[in-house]
């Protein structure tokens, strides 16, 4: 809880995770890790070599989030910092990386102290700006299963505002989503909102793209294949009586398979066109639907190995305190480490958070707790920390059982 305090009390925000990772780093190498610092920026790699057999990849992340903390606790983050677009902003570990550090260190602790009941090779990994879904790739792209081991096997936990704490949550298979951002810029004609005649309103014609975009998931995919196209934002225009000659939509898109993701993108494209094409729009005044190559990927859970897992934490903690859920839309960037390489056998699973009273309160009178990323999202620490380190740890010695 020293830790852990300290972590959250200073929290970093994405790809500045300068402290946090020297700190962690230093706890390493006094349990005897080999420890490389600044891998795809400020990532960092503690490797325990330990005899012959697999590789086992234990990874946390590091990144705050730009939010003002509003806990209230006595450990509160009080840190101002400036994010890559320049704005300065209070910083907060409201998506509770910072439990998933010192589970890390906790799992770290375990298993250097039982180094002679594990054989293999143990790479527990610190990750930067995963909530910019770029670190896995930058720890990646800097030589993670070159200039150190492939693991067989990657585990990773993320706490749960939407669970007790200390309950074990895993889903078999797809688990997180893809996460893309999507911008259609829709052109029009400009004019006197007096004389429509004369304009081609982009306001009209965005309002429609919108609505047929509805179509999308509820009439061209399979209803047994998810997903999700939220337009998040609307903008056009400045006065009554002018028609705009602009309007701008800002959207998220989420799906599981690759095929789906570019069925949807390909749609939305599709009917952008459609639309226009429709208002009578001329050809050199299309909409413009840009998207970026580098998306969040959605997170495959090896379905036999998470279920074995599953089984080892249910055996330790009991079967109540391990629960199948259902996939979620929300997004990880943990997912990118199997994509690199299929071969690898990956888990990530949830450690609930909330207080078991304020749960048992939630279920009664059906209020709305804080999520992830909330400004009030307070989990109680001690209980997903121990039980992310002893998950971890259980996993590892099973996985590397001499
Ligand atoms: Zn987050
Ligand atoms: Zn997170």
């Amino acid at each position: 809880m020293k830790v852990y305090k300290d972590l959250h009390q200073y929290p970093e925000l994405s790809g500045q995770e300068v402290n946090s990772a020297a700190k962690l780093a230093k706890e390493a190498r006094k349990l005897g890790f080999d420890v490389t610092e600044k891998v795809g920026g400020t990532g960092v790699v503690a490797l325990m070599k330990n005899g012959p057999g697999p590789v086992v990849m234990i990874r946390a992340d590091m990144d705050g989030l730009p939010v003002i903390e509003q806990t209230g606790l006595d450990f509160a983050s009080k840190v101002i910092a400036t994010t890559e677009e320049g704005m300065e902003t209070g910083v907060m570990h409201a998506c509770g990386h910072d439990t998933h550090m010192t589970g890390w260190l906790g799992a770290a602790r375990q298993l250097a102290a039982r180094k002679n009941e594990w054989s293999g090779t143990l790479m527990m990994i610190l990750q930067p700006a995963e909530e910019r879904g770029r670190g896995a790739r930058d720890m990646l792209n800097d030589g993670l299963f070159k200039r150190f081991p492939k693991p067989d096997y990657a585990l990773a936990f993320h706490n749960s505002s939407a669970a007790p704490a200390g309950e074990i949550g895993y889903t078999a298979g797809y688990t997180l989503a893809n996460v893309d951002s999507i911008n259609i810029v829709v052109h029009g004609v400009g004019g006197h909102g007096a004389y429509p005649q004369s304009t081609k309103d982009p306001i009209v014609l965005a309002s429609r793209i919108v609505s047929t975009l509805q179509t999308l998931v509820s009439r061209e995919l399979d209803p047994q294949d998810p997903a999700v196209v939220t337009v998040g934002s609307f903008q056009a225009g400045s006065k009554h009586n002018i028609i705009s000659d602009k309007a701008t939509l800002l959207l998220t898109v989420r799906s599981y398979s690759d095929a789906t993701r570019q069925q949807i993108i390909d749609g939305i494209t599709r009917i952008a066109k459609g639309e226009a094409i429709a208002a009578g729009i001329p050809e050199d005044l299309m909409p413009e639907v840009t998207y970026k190559k580098e998306y969040t990927p959605s997170t495959w859970n090896d379905p036999d190995f998470t279920r074995q897992m599953a089984g080892v934490f249910a055996e330790h903690f009991g079967a109540d305190r391990v629960k199948e859920g259902k996939p979620s839309m929300a997004g990880e960037d943990f997912g990118r480490y199997y994509r690199a390489d299929n071969s690898i056998k990956s888990m990530i699973f949830w450690v609930g958070g909330v207080p078991q009273e304020i749960w048992d309160e939630a279920q009664k009178n059906g209020s709305k707790l804080p999520s992830l990323h909330s400004p009030f999202w307070a989990p109680q620490a001690d209980k997903v920390v121990a039980t992310g380190a002893e998950a971890l740890t259980l996993a590892t010695l099973k996985l590397l059982k001499k």
